[in-house]
């Protein structure tokens, strides 16, 4: 019986193993893809930002012709803040960011930054203008050098080894045997989930975007880790404009502005304490998260399941 068991469950870790490179693998194309989604327009000139003030002009939005998703979602976020979105699992969340980066056109509307249509810039400069905190960090089969500086490509030793400080993984990188040349990701050494979302931190410091944008992690870290990356990510926020798409109240109680989305619109905005007072969807999601905290005396994920 324990013979059995032992080799059934070692397959099991296996078979995760690969589904999560699967998976991984499957993202990287859908991004590729993505990017295919759409040109340059003719004429297109390079992104120019001035502290870069988002704005999303009554947007609506469908993958395919018949199911819309995004219904005239209109909101600025003042250059510097921070807005977060929140709302049930499917609501449209992440197809925000996806719309921002434009991998792929709005059906109405417009997205805008500094004034600029996002339509009517250089791919190129606008991708070079905002980054991206991912909820899962993809690396690379390659150094962990290279995975920062992915960030910024050609940056110098220097500049590496200071994002690395600031995003607090260069004494850990110093501690391994080699050091930044160490080989990381699948074929490599597995860093832990907070080990990676650091090395993605660093990537974004490198870049020093004037737009960032956070899909927060839902339960990958346990909640020391997830507070230690929740002060490091405020610190990068400070100053940029900033897109969360939350799961905790965490960051998104001082937030400047929460938009409550659900089935593509939004319903609710305002900040943690109007939207308390107004006993709406907001106010029921942070009772009933207050209400599992208490149970499990761990900040479960924000997002609700439908
Ligand atoms: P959230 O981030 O709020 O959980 P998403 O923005 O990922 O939600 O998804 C919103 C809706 O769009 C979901 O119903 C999802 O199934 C659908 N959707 C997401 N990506 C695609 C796609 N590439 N093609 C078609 N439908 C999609
Ligand atoms: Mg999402």
């Amino acid at each position: 019986m324990i013979q059995l068991y032992i080799p059934l469950n070692f397959l099991g870790v296996i078979y995760r193993e690969i589904k999560q490179s699967l998976a991984d693998m499957e993202r990287l194309f859908a991004l590729l893809d993505q990017n295919r989604e759409v040109a340059d327009s003719k004429g297109a000139t390079a992104l120019v930002t001035q502290g870069a003030t988002l704005a999303f002009n009554h947007v609506d939005f469908s993958y395919e012709s018949k199911r819309q998703i995004l219904f005239d979602v209109d909101f600025t976020i003042a250059a510097g803040t921070t807005t977060a979105v929140v709302g049930h699992s499917g609501s449209g969340k992440s197809t925000m960011s996806r719309l921002l980066f434009r991998f792929y056109d709005v059906n109405a509307g417009a997205i805008t930054i500094d004034g600029q249509d996002v339509r009517e810039v250089t791919q190129e400069s606008l991708r070079a203008a905002i980054g991206i905190v991912p909820q899962d960090t993809v690396l690379f089969n390659d150094t962990i050098e290279y995975n920062i500086a992915y960030g910024k490509p050609g940056a110098s030793k220097a500049d590496i080894v200071s994002a690395a400080r600031a995003a607090s993984i260069h004494e850990f990188i110093e501690s391994l045997p080699d050091g930044y040349a160490t080989m990381v990701g699948e074929r490599g050494l597995k860093l832990s989930g907070g080990e990676k979302q650091r090395v993605a931190i660093a990537r974004t410091l490198l870049k020093d975007p004037a737009i960032l944008v956070f899909d927060e992690a839902t339960s990958a870290l346990d909640s020391k880790a997830e507070q230690a990356i929740q002060a490091q990510l405020k610190e990068i926020a400070k100053n940029r404009t900033t897109l969360v798409i939350a799961h905790r109240l965490s960051t998104v109680a001082d937030a400047q502005q929460i938009l409550v989305l659900d089935h593509g619109r939004i319903v609710e905005r305002g900040t943690h304490q109007s939207l308390l007072a107004e006993r709406g969807l907001y106010a029921q999601m942070w009772e009933r998260q207050q209400a599992r905290q208490d149970e499990a005396l761990a900040s479960p994920p924000l997002e609700l399941e439908e």
